[in-house]
């Protein structure tokens, strides 16, 4: 474990964010956080997933509705670790562009991902859809602006790419842009078929299906987990052991040290919401809007029309030292709100920082943990962490059962970010 590394036992939800986001409560729509059992006795089931976060709340909800007997623990109150801080883009675009990828994978890998973090969003809307849950879930387009870097000419390059994966979405130059969406920068991608969403809302009415199936959500902190042959057997706390047939570790930036792979980095990240705004102070369509620079800007709209902006990134995983810069980031991100959107009512009346897991490739952690088959790691790092914590429930639904695709690789805990594989592209 290095100093980017937060430690497994001793990082608690308040290590993870600070501040205040505006979530559980959107459009008057409100869910009860799910309650949790205390462990009175040791128990044994089929799946246990460790983590009551966006990641454990769909994993839960999946694997409950294949039939599988599921106890979820979690040692806070479910949903206010990471998954409060979050600003809900729900987009399928992925932090590492399509050239980017493809420049590290090749094409048809770097085009597949892309493939399937669409397929994510859209089994995301299916499910939100199908259950009618109460989470101010909207489908929304994206516009990727063109920043630092990347102009009009890099932005026709990704372009391209993506038309040749088969994927929509299309080119605004300055002129269309500044009139269509009163954005002043050289160009801009604006793709449909993205979404956003209150991520507690979601994770809790998730954790309240999953319940609703005989999932039991329990009080416990997991300290060690034995790999026993036929089990894994999960050392708490207290007296009592969970016995699991499989273990699906979905505990966000706090990772087990036998899992820690060297891809991944743990930093901060800053957001602001303001009050909610008049119709004429909104921008078209109310599209979930990012920048193409590193680290990025974006902004999108809540249901009840307050502007968030997030960004800021700063390269460190000390919550003392992230939350001392809190009032300075909000500041920054209040000046680059009325710098982009200047129609903006900038008063503020969120601001809050997290801690922000990343892979150097921009992709997610998800398959079994290196040497351990009944383990399983669904870690949706990156700004598309929810994207992928959907892609990870069904994977790791599939690994359990027993199928195993070539394309899950792409994701494994043990995958080789810095291999390049330029020439396929
Ligand atoms: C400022 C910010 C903005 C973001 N914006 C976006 C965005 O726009 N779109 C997006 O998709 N993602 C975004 N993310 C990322 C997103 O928030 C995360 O990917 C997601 O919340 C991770 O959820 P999780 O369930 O994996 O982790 P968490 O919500 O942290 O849940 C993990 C749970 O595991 C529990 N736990 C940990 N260890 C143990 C243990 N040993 N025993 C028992 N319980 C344990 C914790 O108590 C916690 O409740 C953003 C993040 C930040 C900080």
């Amino acid at each position: 474990m290095d100093s980017s590394d937060l430690d497994f036992q001793d990082t608690n939800h308040d290590d993870l964010s600070t501040g205040l986001s505006p979530w559980g409560s959107q459009q008057g729509l409100s869910v009860a956080a799910p309650e949790r059992d205390r462990l009175k006795e040791s128990i044994k089931t089929d799946i246990a997933i460790v983590g009551a976060g966006i990641t454990g709340a769909l994993a839960a909800e999946h694997l409950t509705s294949l039939g599988h007997k599921v106890i979820v623990l979690d040692r806070e109150q479910p949903g206010l670790g990471s998954t409060r801080a979050s600003t809900a883009m729900l987009q399928w675009e992925t932090d590492s562009s399509l050239v980017e990828l493809t420049g590290l994978y090749g094409f048809e890998t770097a085009a597949d991902v892309y493939r399937r973090s669409r397929a994510a969003v859209a089994g995301l809307m299916e499910l939100v859809a199908t259950h009618q849950i109460p989470c101010a879930f909207h489908p929304r387009p994206t516009l990727y602006l063109a920043a630092g870097q990347v102009g009009e000419k890099e932005l026709r390059e990704e372009l391209a790419l993506r038309q040749r994966a088969g994927l929509p979405g299309d080119l605004l130059t300055y002129g269309a842009l500044l009139g269509d969406f009163g954005f002043d920068r050289e160009a801009a991608i604006l793709s449909p078929e993205s979404a956003e969403a209150d991520p507690l809302l979601l994770a809790w009415s998730l954790l309240r299906i999953a319940a609703g199936r005989g999932a039991r959500i329990i009080d416990a902190d997991a300290l060690h987990f034995h790999d026993e042959g036929q089990g894994v057997v999960i050392e708490t706390s207290g007296p009592h052991v969970i016995e699991a047939a499989h273990v699906v570790l979905a505990t966000g930036y706090v990772m087990p040290h036998f899992v820690m792979p060297a891809c991944h980095t743990i930093s901060s990240s800053f957001a602001l919401s303001t009050v909610p705004q008049r119709p004429d102070q909104l921008w078209p369509q109310r599209a979930l809007t990012w920048e193409a620079a590193e680290p990025y800007l974006y902004m999108r709209m809540t249901a009840d029309n307050r502007i968030i902006i997030g960004g800021e990134d700063e390269e460190i995983a000390d919550p003392e030292m992230r939350d001392a810069m809190l009032w300075d980031k909000t500041m920054r991100l209040k000046e680059k709100l009325l710098q982009l959107w200047p129609k903006a009512n900038a008063t503020i009346s969120h601001a809050w920082c997290g801690a922000f897991g990343e892979t150097s490739d921009g992709l997610p952690l998800i398959g079994a943990v290196p040497g351990a088959k009944r383990l399983f790691a669904a870690y949706g790092y990156g700004g598309n962490g929810i994207t992928f914590s959907y892609l990870a429930s069904r994977m790791i639904a599939a690994m359990i059962s027993g199928d195993r695709r070539e394309w899950f690789d792409n994701f494994a805990l043990d995958r080789d970010p810095r291999k390049s594989t330029q020439g396929q592209s």
